[in-house]
């Protein structure tokens, strides 16, 4: 069998000028879910893409920085196991961690080569790779230029999934060797004494785990809101707040960072606190985790009048996929500044469904679940307390403390806690919050509730097995309910209106 970059350049040789039927910019989890959902329903598909497959699904992203975030918690706990029994444990080996991390990659994106293969040898749809820079020249028209020379497709529909980069700033320049950003973070030779992290959302919490609990570094988190995690509760970045500093992690908050550069091998920087005077700090590495831009310049979208928000946000119609041009779709991380895979994925295969099925229902991101690998996991779906009053959605809520799990007590576990929202009036679940230990496992069971818009009432008499964390739902359901459950103690019970 051709390797996939075999098959590429051969593609490149033969390609002719005949129309496709779906030309996508971007091999991303957008851009590939996309062409495997167009590939299902026969469709042709030419999939241009300017460096390799998976986008930031995969490398420098979601699948690199949580193979770091297992080595580091793995790692941790080894640590912790080897104290407990009087030995000593060696310092992280970080070309090891490389290796490990490399070997993840490698074995998603073999695994989406040999599909790619196999839809185009079975010959119902087709999926050809295109490795270049994609541009649109106008509708139904794209240009791939790779060193090699430029070549025009021609699509009967467009799906712009170009995804986005970490957002830079002039005030402190990401150099890749001192100053990082994702990008460049997991490329380290050596792990610095010290670190300081600029922006305390998704990407600085995620790194800041990671260092912290490989131990051997010094981290300082700089957030200028109030509070790490500003988009969750307060209650929920309290704890993490809490645990992150169990392990190291110094937090300084109301911080703006003023600007960094290179000295002498040292970061030095300068913040300013509200209202007091700026100061100024060293550390050997510094990472820039300010958040994302779309990749929305150079690829034709002036061309062809598609319409951006001011931030350069692709702007879709409703709550669709569709551009104001005709024929030209958008999904993932371009669209939107809710960055996640899943996210990516369900858009992209929505927009090929209602490029070619029709009376497609609407995207709804109501139970979209996210986890973030922090120190410890945390997990969600649906409303939390602030956004619900935001939105002014009366809510019940119904906080259950790990102290009251039996399975976290049997881990030792017992820091963090899990809460779920419901409607006051009728039993739909609005949303639910965790965190702690195996948080991760909680979500499923509420996102697909509020999908097929089951009653919380409906947790309350299921078998879970015993002991795990997800018994923590059925309390919480039967709190709800109005009823004694054991653990009382650790319960507590809000109720809220406009
Ligand atoms: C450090 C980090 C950790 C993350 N962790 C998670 C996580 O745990 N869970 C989660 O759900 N999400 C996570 N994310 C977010 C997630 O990676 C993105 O939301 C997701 O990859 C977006 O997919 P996409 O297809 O829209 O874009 P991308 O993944 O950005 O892919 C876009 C692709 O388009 C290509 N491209 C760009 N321009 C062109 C062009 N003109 N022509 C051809 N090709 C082009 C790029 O090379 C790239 O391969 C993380 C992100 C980062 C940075």
């Amino acid at each position: 069998m051709r390797p996939i970059e075999q098959q590429m350049q051969l593609f490149w040789l033969n390609w002719g000028m005949e129309c496709v039927d779906l030309c996508i910019l971007g091999a991303g989890p957008a851009g590939l879910s996309a062409a495997l959902k167009a590939a299902d329903l026969g469709k042709s598909v030419v999939l241009v893409e300017e460096h390799k497959l998976g986008g930031y699904g995969l490398r420098r992203g979601a699948l690199s920085s949580k193979t770091w975030w297992e080595l580091a918690k793995q790692y941790h706990e080894a640590k912790q196991t080897a104290f407990q029994l009087d030995v000593s444990l060696p310092a992280p080996s970080l070309s090891l961690f490389r290796a490990n991390v490399d070997k993840s990659m490698k074995a998603i994106e073999a695994q989406w080569e040999k599909v790619i293969r196999k839809i185009n040898s079975e010959g119902k749809g087709s999926i050809q790779v295109m490795q270049g820079r994609g541009r649109l020249l106008g509708t139904g028209s794209v240009e791939v230029s790779n060193p090699k020379g430029t070549v025009c497709i021609e699509a009967a529909n467009v799906l712009l999934a170009t995804g986005s980069r970490p957002r830079c700033i002039p005030e402190i320049p990401c150099d890749g060797a001192f100053i990082h950003n994702s990008d460049s973070i997991e490329n380290l030779q050596l792990l610095p004494k010290t670190l300081v992290i600029f922006g305390a959302g998704i990407v600085g919490c995620e790194y800041a785990t990671i260092f912290g609990l490989l131990g051997q570094t010094q981290v300082t988190l700089v957030e200028k809101g109030s509070r790490i995690l500003p988009f969750e509760d307060e209650d929920l970045s309290a704890e993490v707040t809490r645990q992150f500093e169990s392990i190291g992690i110094r937090i300084l908050t109301h911080a703006q960072p003023d600007w960094a550069h290179v000295v002498d091998g040292m970061v030095n920087f300068q913040i300013s606190f509200q209202g007091s005077t700026p100061w100024t700090g060293q550390a050997d590495m510094a990472l820039l985790a300010l958040g994302k831009v779309p990749n929305t310049e150079d690829v034709g979208i002036g061309t062809c009048d598609v319409a951006c928000s001011p931030r350069g946000h692709v702007i879709c119609l409703g709550s669709e996929t569709r551009t104001n041009v005709p024929g030209i779709h958008a999904a993932g991380d371009l669209t939107a500044d809710l960055a996640l895979v899943n996210i990516a994925e369900m858009e992209g295969r929505h927009a090929v469904e209602s490029m070619f099925g029709s009376g497609m229902p609407p995207l709804s991101y109501e139970d979209i679940s996210t986890i973030m690998f922090l120190h410890p996991e945390v997990a969600g779906v649906g409303l939390n307390e602030q956004e619900a009053q935001k939105k002014q959605v009366p809510y019940r809520c119904v906080k259950l403390n790990y102290a009251g799990i039996s399975r976290a007590v049997a881990m030792q576990k017992t820091s963090g806690f899990m809460k779920i929202l419901a409607c006051p009036e009728t039993d739909k679940i609005l949303g639910m919050r965790a965190v702690g230990e195996h948080a991760s496992s909680l979500v499923q069971t509420i996102a697909l509730m509020i999908k097929q818009n089951l009653p919380f009432s409906a947790l309350k008499d299921v078998a879970h097995p015993h002991p795990s964390v997800v018994e923590g739902l059925q309390t919480c359901a039967r709190v709800l309910n109005g009823e004694w459950v054991r653990s009382s103690e650790e319960v507590s019970r809000k109720e809220w209106r406009p």
